[in-house]
């Protein structure tokens, strides 16, 4: 692409091209701007307070700098309050992407062992969600995950969450957090009620471990989609046991660089996961910490599997269908992609 460079006409195109992100943390989320507003409410946290230095504060040196860092912007989320302005504040960002729909891995262990409780917790996100839909034409469904690191009893907690709780905007369950030393398989029970309740089976796997965590997310978890699942062109059966049952890969290459899980963009598997026949979605994962967003990603997605602007329609067409909006979400916002790629032609 010749135009690929920011401010480009190719570049315009993605940026205006109607889009749905289906991996992106709430907390994550938080750009420096609110961050520094909340590390200034709460003044005894050790995140900096000005916008210039979270820019360093946000430089990671490997994935468990990245994992310290996310907690300690997630200790920043202390009252109800707080939920809600960066709840909606993350829409706002979004509505300026032309994101109209996504689901937000919401990590409620969190913030209720901070002290929220549960019912003030989800009347925060519930009440930013319908202001998102109604001021911005945001769409947010939620992914509650597990935060691997926290153990079972925070599997137990986020899925008593889930199921007591159910709010209106919960479509799925998720897992994240580290995956070295922390097995998919120990969690099958807590995916188990989840699903039988009727939630989606989103966890993270093959992030920072190899394919057998994603076969392991596969066959105990019921995954539905993978979080990453980098690792998974290390595994031909594997790459050809997702497109069969077409399990989308959430794909967040410049994630996938910031936390060393790939070494560089160019080494990123994503053309190997396609040319697989994966049905691969591009996501965000955490733009502000990795100093991205939804539309940069789609440009590297575009450079790095050789598209025009009908097959990066077409790659946002692949999210729209990895979602889980009902068919007349998901052929209402197919048809706004094909009106926005059709006006370019
Ligand atoms: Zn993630």
């Amino acid at each position: 692409m010749s135009d690929t460079a920011p401010g480009g006409a190719f570049a315009a195109f993605i940026a205006g091209l109607p889009k749905a992100e289906l991996h992106v943390h709430h907390v994550g989320s938080a750009s420096p701007r609110i961050v520094a507003e909340l590390a200034a409410r709460h003044p005894d946290s050790a995140v900096p307070h000005d916008p210039a230095a979270l820019v360093d504060y946000f430089s990671f040196r490997d994935f468990a700098h990245f994992i310290q860092v996310y907690l300690s912007v997630v200790d920043l989320i202390r009252d109800a309050e707080d939920v809600r302005l960066l709840t909606f504040e993350v829409a706002r960002d979004m509505a300026r992407q032309n994101i109209r729909y996504a689901e937000l891995t919401v990590t409620p262990y969190s913030s209720t062992r901070r002290g929220i409780p549960g019912e003030a917790f989800m009347e925060a996100i519930e009440d930013a969600r319908k202001s998102a839909e109604a001021e911005l034409g945001v769409t947010l469904r939620w992914c509650f995950d597990i935060p691997g690191e926290a153990g079972l009893a925070a599997a137990e907690e986020t899925v008593r969450l889930a199921l007591d709780l159910q709010p209106d905007g919960l479509v799925s369950f998720g897992l994240g957090g580290p995956e070295i030393g922390v097995p998919r398989p120990q969690f099958k029970p807590y995916f188990d009620r989840a699903r039988a309740a009727g939630l989606h089976s989103v966890p993270h796997a093959g992030e920072t471990t190899g394919p057998q965590t994603v076969w392991d997310a596969v066959r105990e978890l019921g995954a539905e989609r993978i979080g990453h699942g980098t690792s998974s062109a290390q595994d031909p059966r594997l790459l050809a046991y997702l497109a069969e049952h077409r399990i989308p890969l959430e794909v967040c290459p410049t994630s996938n660089v910031a936390t060393r899980a790939v070494a560089s963009l160019e080494e990123h598997p994503i053309r190997e996961m396609a040319a697989a026949g994966v049905l691969v979605t591009v996501n965000s994962d955490d733009p502000p910490m990795f100093g991205t967003d939804l539309n940069t990603e789609y440009g590297v997605a575009a450079r790095l599997l050789g598209l025009d602007a009908a097959g990066v329609a077409a790659l946002a067409k692949n999210a729209v269908e990895a979602s889980f909006m009902d068919a007349a979400g998901k052929a209402r916002l197919a048809a706004e992609i094909d009106a926005c790629t059709a006006a370019r032609a």
